[in-house]
C-alpha cells in the first residue's frame, strides 16, 4: 500500500525526521491561508499523486511549455495561481503512464534553500535478509539512470537485526554521502529515526528523494516515498487510516477486498490462476505466444465458489480483456470449485469474451463435467501451452 507525500512525511516527522512545514489542501480557496502558515518567503507547490516524477511531469491540460507537478512560488499570490493552475488537471510523469494522474490535493510547503540533493532509501535486500539503506549522492534525479549508468555512485549498506544502525553503519552512510558539519550530527539522529519507522510500521520501501544538504548546513527530508507491507497491514491501524482508494486501480480495490492476489497490467487476456509460480508461467507463455496478459491473478488455495467467482468478475469487468484464461493446477484447489465459481460468476455477469480452461488435478473429471454441462462456451485447453496458444487464436480471430 501507497501513501501520499505529505503523509509520509508527517509519518517521519512523528520519529524526529527533519521536514519542512506544510500544510495540504483540497481547493484553490484554501492555498492562501496555507501559505499564510509558512514562514515564506519560498514556498513549493507539490502535486500529491501516488507517482514520483512530478517535478519534470506535465498536466495534460496545460501544454508542453507550462510548469510540472513540483512548483516554487515566491510570494503567497504566486502559490495561489500555481494551486488554480494544478488543482483538477491531469499529471503525466515518467512513473504515471500515459493516462497520468489527477491532481486532487496539493501541498503547500515551507521552501528549502538546496545546496545539494542527495539519494536515500530503506528496503528489504533479499540477497542478505536485511533492511538496508541504498544511498548516492546523485540525489534528485533519476535514480534509475544513475544505478545504470554509474552503478558505482550507488552504495548499500545492510543493517544487522540484532543490533539496528550502529554508530559504525551511520559513518558509512554519512561517507557514502560526503556528509560534513551539522549534516554529519544530523545523519546520527536521522538514520536511525528511518529505521525505526521502517520497522515499526513494516514498511516495504522508505525512499527518500532527495535528502538535502540546505546553505545552512543541516539535512532535510524534501520528497518522501513510503509503501507498506501488504501482509502486515492488519497490525497497523494508524497506516490502514492513511489509505487513498482514488490513487488505486479499482479492480485491486476490489480483489483486495476478497483477498484475493491480483494485479492489473496493461495486455488483454484475463488470466484467472492457482498459484503465484503458475500465475507467474501463464503470463510468460502467453507472452511467447505474442500476447500480453491484462493481470495477474492467483485465487490461491483455499478458496471458496464465491471468491472464485468474484475473481472472475473483476477480471471480465475489465474493458480491456479480449480473452479469459483459466489455468489450474488442483492440489488443495480443487477443480469443480473452480468450475462452480466460474459458472456463477458467467450466469451473473454474462461471457462477452473467449474463454479458454484448462483444469488438471484434484477433481478434474467433475470439474470438466460440470463446464461442459453448463452450456457456457468454453474451448478446453489440456496443457498450459496448449491453453495459451488457443486462447491467443481465439483473440486473433
Ligand atoms: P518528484 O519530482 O516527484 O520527485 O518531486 P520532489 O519532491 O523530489 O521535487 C522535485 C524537485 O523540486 C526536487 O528535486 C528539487 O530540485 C525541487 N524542489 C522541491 N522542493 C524544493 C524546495 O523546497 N526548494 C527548492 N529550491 N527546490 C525544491
Ligand atoms: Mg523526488
Amino acid at each position: 500500500m501507497n501513501i501520499h507525500e505529505y503523509q509520509a512525511k508527517a509519518l517521519l516527522k512523528g520519529y524526529g525526521a527533519p521536514v519542512a512545514e506544510g500544510v495540504a489542501i483540497l481547493s484553490a480557496d484554501e492555498a492562501a491561508d496555507a501559505a499564510k502558515k509558512l514562514p515564506g518567503p519560498l514556498y513549493v507547490v507539490k502535486s500529491q499523486i501516488h507517482a514520483g516524477g512530478r517535478g519534470k511531469g506535465k498536466f495534460k491540460e496545460l501544454g508542453p511549455d507550462a510548469k510540472g507537478g513540483v512548483r516554487l512560488a515566491k510570494s503567497i499570490d504566486e502559490v495561489v495561481a500555481h494551486a488554480k493552475d494544478m488543482l483538477g488537471n491531469t499529471l503525466v510523469t515518467a512513473q504515471t503512464g500515459e493516462a497520468g494522474k489527477q491532481v486532487n490535493r496539493l501541498y503547500i510547503e515551507d521552501g528549502a534553500d538546496i545546496a545539494r540533493e542527495l539519494y536515500c532509501s530503506l528496503l528489504v535486500d533479499r540477497s542478505v535478509g536485511r533492511v538496508a539503506f541504498v544511498v548516492s549522492t546523485e540525489g534528485g534525479m533519476d535514480i534509475e539512470a544513475v544505478a545504470h549508468d554509474t552503478p558505482e555512485k550507488i552504495h548499500t549498506i545492510a543493517i544487522d537485526p540484532e543490533t539496528g544502525v550502529t554508530a559504525e553503519n551511520v559513518a558509512k552512510i554519512s561517507a557514502a554521502l560526503a556528509l560534513d558539519g551539522v549534516a554529519l550530527e544530523d545523519a546520527k539522529s536521522l538514520f536511525p529515526a528511518l529505521y525505526k519507522a521502517f520497522n515499526e510500521k513494516d514498511m516495504a520501501l522508505l525512499e527518500i528523494n532527495p535528502l538535502i544538504v540546505m546553505t545552512n548546513g543541516h539535512l532535510r527530508v524534501l520528497d518522501a516515498k513510503v509503501s507498506f507491507d501488504g501482509n502486515a497491514l492488519f497490525r497497523h491501524d494508524d497506516v490502514r487510516a492513511l489509505r487513498d482508494e482514488t490513487e488505486e486501480d479499482s479492480k485491486e480495490i476490489e480483489a483486495s477486498k476478497w483477498d484475493l492476489a491480483y494485479v492489473a497490467l496493461d495486455g488483454n487476456i484475463g488470466c484467472m490462476v492457482n498459484g503465484a509460480g503458475l500465475a507467474m508461467a501463464t503470463m510468460d507463455i502467453i507472452k511467447l505466444y505474442g500476447k500480453e496478459p491484462a493481470n495477474f491473478c492467483d485465487v490461491g488455495g483455499g478458496a471458496g465458489k464465491e471468491k472464485v467467482a468474484a475473481a472472475f468478475k473483476i477480471i471480465t469487468a475489465d474493458p480491456k480483456v479480449e480473452g479469459i484464461l483459466v489455468n489450474i493446477f488442483g492440489g488443495i484447489m480443487k477443480c469443480d470449485v473452480i468450475a462452480e465459481g466460474v459458472i456463477a460468476a458467467v450466469k451473473e455477469v454474462g461471457l462477452k469474451v473467449p474463454l479458454v480452461v484448462r483444469l488438471e488435478g484434484t477433481n478434474v473429471e467433475l470439474g470438466k463435467k460440470l463446464l461442459n454441462e453448463s452450456g457456457l462456451a468454453i474451448t478446453a485447453a489440456d496443457d498450459l501451452d496448449d491453453a495459451a496458444k488457443k486462447i491467443v487464436a481465439a483473440i486473433n480471430g
